[in-house]
């Protein structure tokens, strides 16, 4: 009997906390702490974390910052977006995307999901590039990769820069080439939730020269240098702490066997929830050669369940010991995104018309279907033995 109807559950175990925690973390912390070093001006550590990031991305530069959403800001910043720019987003992401292009006063202007990948759908990108097209900004929602070749062939035919939000990614691969070094730009996020977790923490790959000076000045207030009083451009204190690199450091000595242990399972997983009725798992692109599988992300019929809905079909679930989320809700109807446009700053910027010209273009039907149908599972459950997949599925 199901646990829900008050059977045996499958699973008494929780699954492995997050995070993982080693004595390594411990010593590189206290170093910090007793060094009373603990800005980056003053200290190494975020310097140490830099170059050997950029190095495991094989990245010419790395810029380390405070966390995602500044490493996107920043970005943007390097890239000029700004008042009357367009930025084409995927609807299907964290709400921080969506922010950083509004924080510059641009438009996020939203290209519909491919229903199999639940990536943005590059085959529909051209469609919605107009004159005001600034920049590409595809995600790698769940750490697996967005169409990468069909994204840069259109930002190629229209000169337009890529920047990719690998938040998710981390060690996630495109043929091959790690996830945030295919475009001009890529982000990462080391939040608590993140694959690679400094509590909060974020940072920016370029091969580009001109684009990591300008991003290395944005996030330390405009300067020149480190801790120099000559100023390059505007800027703002987005900087990471000692800690923070200090922590990555150490958690970097762990990530590949975690990351090997996720990509074992989640495959594993796919091949047994593919014998299921009503369980479809999203698609991985042939390009995509590893995934981050931060969110192992299937679609959910009803239909297969004898018509459960989705919200107690996931109540049965973690009765069972199994959590799983339903993930993102439309974020183009949440009324954040038209009060800001109504604001005062945004009517500055654009007309009356163009608002309502660029609310009449949103347009993502498969995104509305997904965010009905998806369930994620969060990475935290692939870190186990591969039984742990058996007893999910
Ligand atoms: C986590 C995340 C961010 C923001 O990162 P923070 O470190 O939380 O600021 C941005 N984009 C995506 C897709 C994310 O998952």
């Amino acid at each position: 009997m199901p646990a829900i109807l008050g059977g045996t559950p499958v699973r008494r175990d929780r699954f492995a906390s997050w995070p993982i925690l080693g004595e390594n973390d411990e010593r590189g912390w206290l170093e910090v702490l007793r060094s009373k070093k603990w800005c980056r001006i003053d200290g190494h550590r975020v310097e140490r974390f830099e170059e050997t990031w950029a190095r495991t991305m094989g990245a010419k530069h790395c810029v380390a910052v405070a966390n995602g959403t500044s490493a996107l800001i920043t970005s943007m910043a390097a890239l000029g977006i700004g008042p009357g720019d367009e930025v084409i987003v995927p609807p299907y992401t964290f709400v921080a995307t969506i922010n950083a292009v509004l924080i510059h006063h641009a438009l996020p202007v939203f290209v519909d999901i491919d229903p199999e990948t639940f990536q943005i759908d590059a085959r529909r990108i051209e469609a919605s590039i107009t004159r005001e097209t600034a920049l590409l900004l595809p995600v790698h929602i769940g750490g697996s990769a967005a169409d990468l070749d069909g994204i840069l062939q259109v930002a190629g035919r229209h000169k337009l820069p890529v920047l990719e939000d690998a938040c998710q990614a981390v060690l996630g691969e495109w043929k091959g080439r790690k996830l945030s070094t295919i475009g001009d730009l890529g982000c990462f996020s080391f939040q608590a939730s993140k694959n690679l977790n400094s509590g909060e923490g974020g940072a920016i790959l370029t091969n580009d020269d001109r684009l990591a000076n300008e991003c290395r000045s944005f996030q330390n207030n405009g300067r020149a240098t480190v801790g120099g009083l000559n100023y390059t451009r505007n800027g703002a204190n987005l900087r990471m702490t000692e800690f923070q690199g200090a922590l990555l450091m150490t958690q970097l000595s762990r990530l590949e066997e975690q990351a090997r242990r996720r990509e074992q399972n989640a495959a594993y997983l796919t091949s047994l929830l593919r014998e299921i009725p009503g369980i479809t798992p999203a698609r991985l692109y042939d390009g995509c050669t590893r995934s981050s599988y931060h969110l192992y992300m299937f679609r959910y019929d009803p239909a297969g369940f004898g018509g459960l809905s989705r919200a107690r079909f996931l109540e049965a679930m973690a009765a069972e010991g199994i959590p799983g989320s339903a993930g993102y809700s439309p974020l183009y109807r949440e009324p954040f995104l038209k009060s800001t446009l109504e604001s005062r700053p945004f009517r500055a910027v654009y007309s009356r018309k163009r608002i309502a010209d660029y609310l009449d273009r949103i347009h993502c039907p498969a995104n509305d279907q997904l965010c009905e149908q998806a369930i994620w599972f969060f990475q935290t459950l692939f870190l186990g033995p591969r039984s742990d997949m058996d007893q999910i599925a």
